[in-house]
């Protein structure tokens, strides 16, 4: 037989995706499994959402509709794009995904030519460099701290830009280290971009998860929204991960390109959704802002039980769902079946063989010296999942 792509052959499959299937997959199989792994808001898809699909696929709204999605709904998007974020986009700069992860894809077919550098701040979302590779561009890493919040600073951002720098990838709220940047910050990182005449692709999928520091769209800062490619989507805030609907906001230039892709490639998302995510638009929110309250009294609980068990206070993240803990101190440490723990991966894997706690290391996310729990769970599951990485630290030697 002939090679398979060897392009393709060459990237990685998601981390995150994989441990999330494992862990369902032992459940289904009735093993005693706590997840904490993938992002994933633990509550029901709201009940206006599920009646308007449900009413859709009753009115036969089931058929194909333009690349870009149904105008109604983009009309939405604009809409929502101005009131919440101050952004004027036509309709025909929306472009409707299958899921906000098909939005990066998009963003990336449209801007990388081979060889193109893209910078992304470490620790970030496992599916960038992958995406960028698959493209045939180049990731160019930014290494923060927990002592920096987990966050770049326009000096860094200045130092990795080079000839063949293309555009800079922020996720703001940031999976996995859950950092936050202020209004400040991001002017300040903007005025780079904007100097250094680059793309940025701004993925927002968690703006409505800011917990102290409120949240600006970088596409709104001065020469930013003719350079910025913005993703969002219904995932996280309307808790709809398995429907599959996110967008692209785009300036005209780039409008057109992308539309040509999903033309191509999957034609457009589902239309039910479409529907579906319509009802979201059309919500007064309150159901995200009730959520976004729940998870702060998450966040804290699960931060104050790690640190309790690790002797130590965490970083706090200010925003999305997720609790990156460092724990480098561990590792080199022995689980009761002589297995010597060196990384997060055998660390992530010895919680789950042992104890059926499912989280994610930190090296899908290009920082090893940490582990990622997400707290979009119940408090029973929390409470649950803390007590399983407290016998876990206990018993290594
Ligand atoms: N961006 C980030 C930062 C994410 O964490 C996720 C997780 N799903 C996505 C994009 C993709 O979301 P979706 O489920 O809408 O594809
Ligand atoms: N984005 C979520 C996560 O980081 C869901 C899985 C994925 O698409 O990566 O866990």
């Amino acid at each position: 037989m002939k090679s398979l792509s060897l392009q393709t052959s060459s990237i990685a499959a998601s981390m995150t995706v994989s441990i999330d299937t494992l862990a369902k997959k032992l459940k289904a199989e009735g093993k005693d499994i706590v997840s904490l792994g993938a992002g994933e808001p633990d509550f029901k898809t709201p009940e206006i959402i599920r009646n308007a699909a449900k009413e859709a696929i009753e009115q036969g709204k089931t058929k194909y509709v333009a690349p870009t999605g149904l105008e109604e709904v983009r009309k939405a998007v604009a809409h929502k794009l101005q009131k919440e974020n101050g952004l004027s986009y036509s309709a025909n700069q929306i472009v409707l995904t299958s899921g906000a992860k098909q939005a990066v894809f998009n963003s990336l077919a449209a801007l990388i030519n081979p060889d193109d550098e893209i910078i992304i701040p470490a620790p970030y979302w496992v599916t960038y460099p992958e995406l960028v590779k698959w493209f045939k561009g180049i990731p160019v890493f930014i290494e923060t701290t927990p002592e920096s919040a987990f966050k770049i600073t326009p000096e860094q951002l200045k130092n990795a830009i080079t000839e063949k720098t293309k555009a800079v990838i922020l996720n703001n709220p940031c999976n996995p280290s859950g950092a936050v940047y202020s209004p400040k910050e991001l002017k300040a990182l903007s005025e780079v971009i904007v100097d250094n005449d680059l793309f940025c692709i701004s993925d927002e999928i968690y703006e409505h998860f800011c917990y102290e520091t409120e949240f600006a769209s970088i596409a709104s800062f001065a020469g930013m929204y003719e350079r910025t490619i913005l993703i969002n989507g219904f995932s996280k805030s309307h808790c709809m991960t398995g429907w599959r609907i996110g967008y692209n906001a785009l300036p005209e230039t780039i409008a057109p390109l992308i539309t040509k892709i999903q033309s191509q490639a999957i034609h457009h998302p589902s239309t039910p959704a479409q529907y579906g995510a319509l009802a979201a638009l059309k919500s007064d929110n309150s159901f995200v802002f009730n959520m976004r309250d729940t998870f702060k009294i998450r966040r804290d609980l699960l931060r104050s039980k790690i640190s309790e068990t690790l002797g130590k206070q965490l970083p706090n993240p200010e925003g999305a769902f997720y609790l990156f803990v460092p724990v480098q101190e561990l590792y080199g440490k022995v689980t009761p079946n002589g297995k010597v723990i060196s990384d997060s991966i055998s660390f992530c894997s010895y919680l789950l063989e042992s104890f059926g706690l499912a989280i994610i290391p930190g090296k899908a996310f290009g920082m090893d010296s940490c582990i990622r729990f997400s707290y979009a769970a119940s408090e029973e599951t929390l409470l649950e999942a803390s007590k399983r990485f407290e016998l876990g630290v206990k018993s290594l030697k």
